[in-house]
């Protein structure tokens, strides 16, 4: 099987890339920055099956992205929530974005900065304020609709705050 380090790479690409480089990580990373925070919410919003999306959140745990809380409202059910140096993947993924958006497809959101709704540059820096929000201070919109309709897809049909929780279905 291959294996998810790269043991004789001495660089910090290589070690990020132990934690953020396998197949959905990404994906998953940037739905608990939408605010999903549930596993069912981000099975259903991801399609994948419930074994891989278990293993990957387990991995970002051991790894410190996110911390697996008690879910309140559901005895025996956990919540994913961010760590900062899951939040600090927000450079990451909105880098990750715009080459996807200039390179491969079009992207299907905008993201704002909340402070003043002037829309982020590709460098994710507001052009007005000249500051580069972090995710609890951008809003994500829609730019058109997507085929996909689960819960998570509906609740971010509506301008939404990064980091707040997306509500339960
Ligand atoms: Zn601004």
């Amino acid at each position: 099987m291959l294996g998810k380090d790269y043991e004789g790479q001495d660089c910090a690409l290589a070690r990020a890339l132990e934690v953020v480089g396998e197949r959905w990580t990404l994906l998953i990373v940037r739905d608990a920055l939408y605010g999903v925070r549930r596993f069912n919410d981000f099975q259903a919003h991801l399609d994948i099956p419930k074994a891989i999306l278990s293993g990957r959140l387990n991995g970002l745990v051991d790894d410190g992205i996110v911390d697996r809380l008690p879910d309140p409202d559901h005895r025996g059910r956990h919540l994913y929530h961010l760590t900062q140096a899951g939040k600090d993947l927000w450079p990451v993924i909105h880098s990750l974005l715009v080459w996807g958006d200039r390179y491969r497809e079009g992207s299907c959101r905008v993201f704002q900065h909340a402070g003043c709704g002037t829309p982020l540059d590709d460098r994710g820096t507001c052009p007005h304020c000249k500051v580069a929000p972090g995710p609890d201070d951008i809003l994500t919109k829609p730019l058109r609709r997507t085929s996909r309709d689960d819960p998570v897809a509906r609740s971010l049909r509506r301008p939404h705050r990064m980091l707040d929780p997306v509500p339960e279905a």
